[in-house]
């Protein structure tokens, strides 16, 4: 399909929260396959639809050699506690470490409307947590750890 321009910050569309998909159609399908497209060119982990400008809540993820198409996520358990660096296709150039649950248990659709739970953890619930946020108009350096902070924490 295409690939799309990312959205950067400064740009509001990156602020706003994205709204459920209620019918499968070829417009989600096509919507997913232009996120997966962008995605791959940006060499990215994760992408979500906000990023290109759409206010769906769609996202994919591509981890540990796995795509993931994500849309309408629930996240309904988390598990432990993990700080790692964390990066965003729309804030260039910037990193920062970034607290999440472990482990997760979601809920999501596939371009088809399917249905499917899944578990994941690490860096896979890392990436779609990081993905989620996006839909809520939420950016990681809004919850990045002050080192400073960090060394304090485990002083
Ligand atoms: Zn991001």
């Amino acid at each position: 399909m295409a690939v799309l321009p990312i959205r950067k910050i400064g740009d509001p569309v990156l602020r706003t929260k994205a709204k459920p998909v209620d019918k499968f159609t070829e417009k989600t399908e096509n919507l997913i396959v232009n996120l997966i497209d962008t995605m791959h060119d940006a060499e990215g982990l994760g992408l979500a639809a906000t990023q290109i400008g759409v206010q769906l809540r769609a996202a994919v993820v591509e981890v540990n050699g796995e795509l993931l198409e994500i849309i309408n996520p629930e996240v309904f358990d988390e598990e432990g506690r993990e700080i790692a660096e964390e990066g965003c296709l729309s804030i260039p150039e910037r990193n920062g470490l970034v607290a999440r649950p472990e482990k997760i248990k979601l809920t999501a659709y596939n371009r088809y409307g399917e249905k499917y739970e899944r578990e994941f953890s690490d860096l896979a619930a890392r990436v779609i947590l990081h993905e989620i946020d996006h839909l809520d108009g939420v950016l990681f350096i809004d919850k990045m750890i002050d080192p400073a902070e960090l060394a304090g924490m485990e002083g």
